[in-house]
This record gives structure tokens, C-alpha cells and sequence, in this order.
């Protein structure tokens, strides 16, 4: 059976392009594109049998069905020859019960999705495995692409760098000087990335990676090119089948650019549409109040986009001002009656260590997820009975300094949940008392 896929000019203009070309903007009205499949092909497969492919792809080491991507390349990137993806069989993160977490909150059914237990530490990998598998493929079809590029002061850069040099194909990273830290720019550096450190901040970075894509042997791979989001709408899917392809009441996630709710909306729609699923979840999305564009335009029903200067947060992953999929978003929030809640700093700080101390070790972002879902029950908007899916979009290991900073005491700010190591002689009784004291 043949499956195909083409990109196709999201204001529904009907312009059509094919993945291949290097195009990130409709030509004829400058609408983002979306990658749009040929779904009456789909359909010649019943909803059981695509059950059946999916799950016996499941643990398998078959190239490259192993993969959560590319366990459902027919709804990915049905085009690409398997020799041209490139993979490090990303996705099938695990999808645990939080009991005790739940516990607290009086939420029994609570969920945590960890797609920041991937390769290169965030779920950034889902998508990344699809665009650098696309230009893999453009270049064995003969195109000449000297490098695939991108600004991004963080796991966008890890996840270009680890793809591209899997391909053998050179990774151009452009970043803020001096604002950028160690662990953020190591990653792209040890994979032999070439990285440009620019005295400008990320604005200016990215006004210069848009120009440098202008050269056609330049690919763009920020979040205005849509291949990545067939990558990344798999997690929806995927946590759908981990509950033997029952849809969860709730899910919530993290939300900046807004590419992954997105990217979420999109997979579980396509499922439904193809009938895998008879119903939707509703989707929260949560964002810092330092940096809350979306909660903003949610605030006032979506009449008009808000944008704004985003300012310091310490889920710097989601501090993004003027969000680029902003508008597929928006339509996902109408089907999935979402809801756009936000966390101040110290609401977060506060819901990472609480969640910590049940066992999670969670990034900032992750963290304003949690922020919010604990509001949200505090006022039963999630009622005790639903079963909520919260998407952790990050590695905590990556953000080791939060952590620290968290937990060293300092003299003008108090953390409820602060743990700092005890000083004290080596005495055997001293160690004893301290630890009897501990009720
Ligand atoms: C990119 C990222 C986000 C935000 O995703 P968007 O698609 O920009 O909304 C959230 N958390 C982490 C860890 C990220 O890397």
C-alpha cells in the first residue's frame, strides 16, 4: 500500500509542497505549513490492524520500528526509505502511576509521562529524529545541504547536534554569548557541532540562522519548520496505547513556542479520525507567569494573539514572549476543550521539590506542569476520580543547578521543601539522635 505525506499551507489556502522541498513559509500568503496525510490511504487499514502493527512493534530491535517515531512511520514519514532515518530508537518513554504524588493531592488515577527520558535529555528528540531523517533522505536523493542549522539556547541544539551527527551531516548552532550555561552548551560541543557563540542575545541569534537559511544549502531546523512535529505528535499516541488505547481524562504539559501541544492536538486527532480512539482528552496547558502570552490570549477567549517580553523565568525552556504555532494551538484548544493555566517562581520551585520527595526528579518546566495541576485541584477543576497524564518534558539532570540552588540555604529566601546536608563530627551518638529526631 502506498502512504504519502506533503506539506500543505496551514491558513488553508491550498498551496501544497512536497517534504522534500526546502520551504519553511506558504509562498503564496506566508502561512506556517503543516505536514498533511493522505488519510483515505490510511483508512484501507482498519483501526485493529493499525492496533496490531503498532503493538507488535512494541520492544522490537527491527530498524527502525523500534523507535516510538518510527514504530508508526505509515503516520509519520510514510516516503522516507528506512535506510535514510536517522535514530536512536527515541520515544516508548515510560508512563508510571505517581501514587504517591496522588496521594497528596487526593488524585488516585495521576500519571506522569517521563519524554524527557530520551537520548539527549528532553523530547525535543521525537521531532529532531524526524527532520534530520528528511534531510538524510533530500541529500541520498542527490540535494546538496551543507549543514542543518538552528537557534536555541537549549535542548533544541542537544537534539540538532546528536541527529546530525548521527547522520554525518554538519550541525551549525548559533547562541547568546554569556547567556547561555555550561550544561546548555555542552551537549552540541561534544558532539561536534559547530557553535557560534554571538555577542546578541537569542532574538538576534535568531534573526541570523533565518538569514543564513535563505541559502537553500542551509536547512532551518527551529520550530518554524513543521517536520518535527510529525515526530512529536507520536507521544500522544503512544501514551493512549500504553493505557491499552484508552484515552486519559487529562493531559498536562508545559507549553512556550507551543509546537509540542500542538504537535499532542495533531496525533490524537489523527487517531481519532482513523477511529483508534472514540473520544479526546482535555489538554491544560501551563505556563510561568513570567512569560504567560498564551494564558494571556487564553484569558481574553482567543479574540486576539498577545505577545509580549518575556521575561526571566527559570523554565527558561518555555520563556518565549510571541509563541510561532500559535495558532495551531489555538485550534487545539478548541477541540480539546483546553485550558491555559499559569505558576508564579515560586509556585514552581515549590511543586518541583514537593514532587521530588515522592521519588521524581523534575525539570523547572515539568515543574510548571505540576504547579498547575496542583491548582487545579485545589480548586476540583480535576476532580478526584479522572486520570490525568502529565507530560515531563525534560531530564531534571539537566538542570542540576535549579536543584542546587533550591536546596543550599540561603539567608533571604525560604524553600518549604528545602533539604540541605547536615554538618556534624563524625560521632556515633551525634549521627544517632540526629536521625532519631527526625519523626
Ligand atoms: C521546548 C521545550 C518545551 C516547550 O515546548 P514548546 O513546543 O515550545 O511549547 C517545554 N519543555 C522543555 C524541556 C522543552 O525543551
Amino acid at each position: 500500500m502506498k502512504f504519502n505525506s506533503w506539506l500543505e499551507c496551514e491558513r488553508g489556502c491550498g498551496s501544497r509542497y512536497s517534504i522534500y522541498d526546502i520551504i519553511y513559509q506558504c509562498k503564496e500568503c506566508g502561512g506556517l505549513l503543516d505536514v498533511h496525510h493522505d488519510l483515505d490511504a490510511l483508512r484501507k487499514k482498519s483501526s485493529k490492524e493499525w492496533k496490531n502493527i503498532f503493538e507488535s512493534r512494541r520492544a522490537t530491535n527491527q530498524w527502525p520500528y523500534g523507535s516510538g517515531v518510527w514504530g508508526k512511520k505509515e503516520w509519520v514519514s510514510p516516503q522516507i526509505d528506512d535506510e535514510s532515518v536517522a535514530s536512536f530508537f527515541e520515544g516508548w518513554t515510560n508512563c508510571f502511576w505517581a501514587k504517591r504524588l496522588g496521594q497528596e493531592i487526593e488524585l488516585h488515577d495521576l500519571w506522569l509521562k517521563l519524554s524527557g527520558n530520551s537520548h539527549t535529555g528532553s523530547f525535543k528528540d521525537l521531532g529532531m529524529t524526524v527532520l534530520v531523517s528528511v534531510v538524510q533522505q533530500m541529500i541520498a536523493d542527490g540535494k546538496k545541504i551543507k549543514a542543518i542549522a538552528c537557534a536555541s539556547t537549549g535542548d533544541t541544539s542537544a537534539a540538532l547536534s546528536a541527529y546530525a551527527a548521527y547522520a554525518g551531516i554538519r550541525a551549525v548552532i548559533l547562541l547568546p554569548k554569556n547567556k547561555v550555561s555550561n550544561a546548555q552548551l555542552i551537549q552540541p560541543i561534544s558532539n561536534g557541532a559547530q557553535v557560534f557563540s554571538l555577542n546578541t542575545d537569542f532574538d538576534g541569534c535568531m534573526k541570523i540562522v533565518q538569514e543564513l537559511s535563505k541559502d537553500p544549502e542551509i536547512y532551518l531546523a527551529n520550530s518554524m519548520n513543521s517536520l518535527r512535529m510529525e515526530g512529536q505528535k507520536t507521544v500522544g499516541i503512544e501514551i493512549v496505547q500504553q493505557f491499552d488505547w484508552q484515552v486519559p481524562d487529562w493531559i498536562v504539559l508545559p507549553a512556550g513556542n507551543l509546537g509540542n501541544v500542538s504537535a499532542l492536538g495533531k496525533g490524537l486527532s489523527m487517531m481519532k479520525e482513523l477511529g483508534l480512539i472514540d473520544k479526546l482528552p482535555r489538554i491544560v496547558c501551563a505556563q510561568a507567569e513570567m512569560a504567560n502570552p498564551f494564558y494571556l490570549s487564553y484569558k481574553n477567549n482567543f479574540k486576539s494573539k498577545q505577545t509580549m517580553k518575556a521575561q526571566n523565568t527559570l523554565a527558561s525552556a518555555i520563556q518565549i514572549g510571541d509563541p510561532v504555532s500559535y495558532e495551531r494551538a489555538v485550534k487545539v484548544m478548541k477541540t480539546f476543550d483546553g485550558i491555559v493555566e499559569q505558576v508564579s517562581e515560586e509556585e514552581l520551585k515549590d511543586a518541583s521539590a514537593r514532587a521530588d520527595q515522592t521519588g521524581l526528579y523534575t525539570c523547572p518546566q515539568t515543574a510548571v506542569a505540576l504547579g498547575v495541576l496542583f491548582r487545579l485541584r485545589e480548586n476540583n477543576t480535576i476532580q478526584r476520580s479522572d486520570r490525568v497524564v502529565v507530560i515531563s518534558t525534560a531530564h531534571g539532570l539537566k538542570f542540576s543547578k535549579f536543584k542546587n540552588d533550591y536546596h543550599s540555604e540561603s539567608k533571604d529566601i525560604f524553600h518549604r521543601y528545602a533539604n540541605t546536608p547536615i554538618e556534624i563530627e563524625p560521632d556515633i551518638e551525634l549521627i544517632k539522635n540526629s536521625i532519631n529526631s527526625m519523626t
